[in-house]
């Protein structure tokens, strides 16, 4: 019977070491990220290195601005060598976690801190929140920071040089898919250069929340749009629906853009009311379960807004 016993000991603490090592995911060092824009840089610095693992907390399809982290989330970010987030108004949840765990361990970085940032703007025609005097008091930071390919690079520069750290005899290999993905980075950025240099208007309209401040501030877009950045709200008084109807007509313009995930309804009234089309301009706040799966790149879904560009400013 003792004998029974210990055997059945044995198997189960060998069970629970054999569990406890799945769950451990095959010792690779890793890397946890919030949301898009902070797994796919780090992924593409990563890319297909055998050591090093990258894993995005939201869900691919999902609204980024409402995000809570399940408690599976947490052990990830606990077990992390890299926690990388945005640092905005989306991510207050982050520094309660943080502070709850022993994250001497962990390079912790924000995408904030690796670019300068902007305020963020409430521009003539937006649809501004209740307390307007307040919100304008607090400089709120755009936290869209990522919407930029110049920041794009500078972002996966500063990613290269923290994921080298955590994995050494890796770098060479590291370095060169950030080279590799710079490059990429880079040729977006001229062809958006070339395409709005040619083209006839410098203004966009977007019948929706504005996260591209960063975007149309690199490329001297003129803007309009029914809300500011990361605005929860969906619904447009007359008011602003009239400001940005009365704008398309009076600059003439081809194309309504609305943003990735959007319900599209203030850009469908907007097209209706002026015979226009809407489009969509993707901002990269998350990505579509579909698109994940195919591996879709930040830099395919800028070869996208590149041609709604090319429509909605001609
Ligand atoms: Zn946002």
């Amino acid at each position: 019977m003792k004998r029974i016993i210990t055997i059945i000991l044995i198997l189960l603490v060998s069970f629970i070491i054999t569990g406890c090592n799945k769950n451990e995911d095959n010792n690779k060092i890793s890397i946890i990220a919030t949301n898009y824009p902070s797994y796919e840089f780090a992924r593409a610095v990563v890319n297909n290195n055998s050591n090093i693992e990258v894993k995005m907390l939201l869900k691919p399809g999902s609204e980024s601005h409402t995000y809570e982290p399940t408690p599976k989330d947490i052990k990830l970010i606990e077990n992390s060598k890299m926690f990388i987030y945005v640092g905005g108004e989306s991510d207050t949840w982050v520094d309660d976690i943080l502070s709850s765990i022993d994250t001497s361990d962990k390079k912790i970085v924000r995408l904030i801190d690796l670019v300068e940032t902007k305020s963020e703007e409430l521009k003539e025609g937006m649809e501004s929140v209740e307390d307007e005097e307040d919100e304008i008091d607090e400089e709120e930071i755009d936290e869209h920071v990522w919407t930029s390919p110049i920041n794009a690079i500078k972002i996966v520069r500063k990613l290269n040089e923290y994921i080298d750290e955590l994995s050494i005899k890796d770098k060479e290999e590291l370095d060169s898919n950030a080279s590799n993905y710079i490059n990429e980075l880079e040729s977006i950025d001229k062809e958006i250069r070339s395409v709005i240099s040619s083209s006839k208007r410098k203004e966009i309209i977007i019948g929706d929340r504005f996260p591209l401040r960063y975007f149309a501030d690199e490329y001297s877009l003129d803007y309009y749009a029914a809300f500011p950045g990361c605005s929860e709200q969906t619904e447009a008084s007359s008011k602003t629906l009239s400001f940005l109807i009365n704008k398309v007509k009076e600059d003439n313009i081809p194309v309504i853009l609305k943003m990735e995930l959007s319900n599209s309804n203030i850009a469908n009234t907007i097209a209706s009311e002026t015979n226009t089309k809407v489009l969509e301009f993707n901002s990269a706040h998350n990505i579509k379960e579909s698109d994940f799966n195919k591996g879709i790149t930040y830099i395919d879904i800028m070869k996208e807004n590149i041609k709604v560009l090319k429509e909605a400013l001609n």
